[in-house]
């Protein structure tokens, strides 16, 4: 459980608190969707103004990801923010799930922070900008020497000395 205790807020409307929270999320409250390397590392901003409580988080995590072109498994970076209102139980129901309730001065974040990770992370995530990923007709990533297929997008440089190739196998000189 992610919480921040914002009973001093209370007691001084309009001053901003800090915390800094750091949460492994070994107990499987964050990491159900992606697989979370380190501990989340959440800066929240808080205060409590005309009877609500304010809170703004910054969260940055290393998620285990796989490569949408190599299908390579890499540790991706990810950072997100949010923004939310809570109200004192009295005046909402403390049972609505999707209410933001303060209960006995403390707020449980990490749903906030769980969907602010789900909102970053990539739709096809790559391992690097340029990642080449896998070959059309063997599927070896092609990163790191990738495989030995001749390809027809080939480097004009080589195309040469693929024909000639070619044309070594048709007179059975291999
Ligand atoms: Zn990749
Ligand atoms: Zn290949």
């Amino acid at each position: 459980m992610l919480t921040i205790d914002v009973s001093e807020a209370r007691v001084r409307p309009g001053q901003v608190f800090t915390q800094h929270l750091i949460h492994l999320p070994k107990t499987g409250d964050l990491d159900d969707e992606v697989g979370l390397e380190e501990p989340v590392v959440v800066d929240v901003e808080y205060s409590f103004l005309k009877g609500v409580y304010l809170v703004k988080a910054k969260l940055k995590v290393k998620a285990m990801m796989a490569c949408g072109r190599c299908l390579e498994p890499f540790t991706c970076p990810l950072e997100a923010e949010f923004y939310e209102q809570y109200d004192t139980a009295t005046q909402v129901d403390e049972h609505d799930p999707d209410a933001n309730v303060v209960i006995e001065d403390r707020i449980d974040l990490t749903e906030k922070v769980r969907a602010a990770i789900m909102g970053v992370v990539p739709m096809k995530p790559l391992c690097r900008e340029d990642c080449p990923g896998l070959c059309s007709s063997c599927g070896i990533p092609q990163a790191e020497g990738g495989c030995a297929c001749v390809k027809d997008d080939i480097d004009p440089r080589l195309k040469d000395l693929a024909l000639l190739m070619e044309g070594l196998k048709k007179k059975g000189v291999e």
